[in-house]
């Protein structure tokens, strides 16, 4: 029988079994770059860690049963995931990429993928008819959803069919929601990459990255990369990693329970133009999201009256931490438009929405009534001081 993904943050099935590393209910971190052989010619399936380490591979497993994919990669962070994923395709190549993805993202394919020969287009992906973009060229669809920061909702399920309909891969980064929260693969994706570094590791301690395939020329293709270029994460931080992911399960859902407490408040603020999160019913994407997804997340995107507003939001936060990353126990206030955007092109950024009265919002797993009054302090000064 199928387990639920609660279990399958904590268990292994094929690991399981008496008495397994000496019996360690944790499972160990195996600090060692080689391994002896039992002989000439003899191995015992371990060489070297580039290629294979024990607890990376047992984390690998454990994403890989997560997402429900055959073969997870464990990197040094999400940024090497995508950096490696990008050897998948050759001079000459063409993607159709999200225009609002992660500002890292679109850093890599402006200034390391273009020099090496791949173009792109950057499309709308939630509304554009991506089969006009498609050239003979064309290789790949590249999408976040929801997208950063701007929350928009790309039915994956449709996408995969126009991707699979002219042989192009799907790839899913799916980051923002988790793999409690969603299943890319599931719904026909080919390629699905995490950064470990936000959710999946979940305590703003760790860096790592994922990519999880279904599809096993792809995983061939992969492992040969990963072990030629080298981005592997190492043992004490795949066993981080691994603890992280053990309570994945009640930090989304707590971390959404305040997320949706405090999207509430927000809308009721005269200071706040705008609310973005997918869980509202007027989300434009938020029926697709009940379709595709099994939560909303805890990710807020929201609009202040004018930018010294919103500098002075960041100013006046304490038990908030203005800092820039997203998905751990912490609730974090990050500015878009001078951080993890700021290397997108201003004329992409005002297109995408993207001012420089926007902020955005990680929700941790405080206290509801905490965070709540710690915005309700925030808010009352910037008032007093006429910015509301
Ligand atoms: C952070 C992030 C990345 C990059 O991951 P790192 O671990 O920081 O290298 C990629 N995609 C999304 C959506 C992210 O939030």
């Amino acid at each position: 029988m199928a387990r639920g993904i609660g279990t399958k943050c904590l268990h292994l099935e094929e690991n399981e079994g008496r008495c397994r590393n000496y019996g360690a209910v944790s499972w160990p971190i195996f600090q060692t770059a080689a391994y002896a052989h039992p002989g000439a010619g003899k191995s015992t399936g371990y060489d070297y860690t580039r290629e294979q380490n024990p607890t990376r591979e047992h984390l690998e497993k454990v994403v890989a049963a997560l997402e429900n994919g055959i073969d997870a990669l464990a990197f040094t962070s999400g940024m090497a995931a995508a950096a490696l994923l990008m050897e998948l395709f050759h001079p000459g190549d063409h993607l159709i990429a999200d225009a609002d993805l992660y500002g890292g993202s679109i850093r890599l394919f402006d200034h390391v993928s273009q020099k090496n020969g791949i173009t792109f287009s950057r499309i709308d992906c939630y509304k554009d008819d991506v089969e006009s973009y498609i050239k003979d060229n064309t290789k790949a669809v590249y999408i976040e959803t929801p997208t950063n920061p701007m929350m928009h909702v790309t039915d994956i399920e449709h996408m995969a069919k126009t991707a699979k309909k002219h042989n192009l891969l799907l790839i899913v980064d799916n980051t923002f929601l988790s793999p409690y929260f969603q299943n890319p693969l599931d719904l026909g994706a080919d390629v699905v990459l995490h950064s470990g570094t936000k959710y999946l590791g979940g305590h703003n301690d760790t860096l790592a990255g994922f990519l999880v395939t279904n599809r096993e020329e792809i995983s061939e293709r992969l492992r040969f990369l990963f072990k030629t270029t080298g981005a592997c994460l190492a043992p004490l931080d795949s066993w981080l990693i691994l603890r992280g992911i053990k309570t994945l399960g009640i930090r989304m859902e707590k971390a959404q329970e305040n997320a949706m407490a405090i999207v509430n408040w927000l809308k009721g603020q005269k200071a706040v133009t705008k609310v973005i999160y997918p869980g509202l019913a007027e989300h434009p994407g938020h029926e697709i999201m009940k379709k595709q997804a099994r939560g909303f997340g805890a990710m807020i995107t929201f609009q202040l009256k004018s930018k010294e507003s919103a500098l002075a939001v960041l100013e006046k936060v304490r038990m908030i931490q203005y800092a820039e990353s997203l998905g751990g126990v912490e609730t974090l206030i990050t500015y878009p438009a001078t951080q993890t955007h700021a290397d997108v092109p201003e004329e992409i950024r005002e297109r995408n929405g993207i001012t420089e009265s926007t902020l955005r919002l990680s929700v941790g797993i405080e206290d509801e009534k905490d965070l709540l009054d710690e915005l309700e302090r925030v808010f009352r000064e910037i008032e007093g001081e006429g910015h509301g």
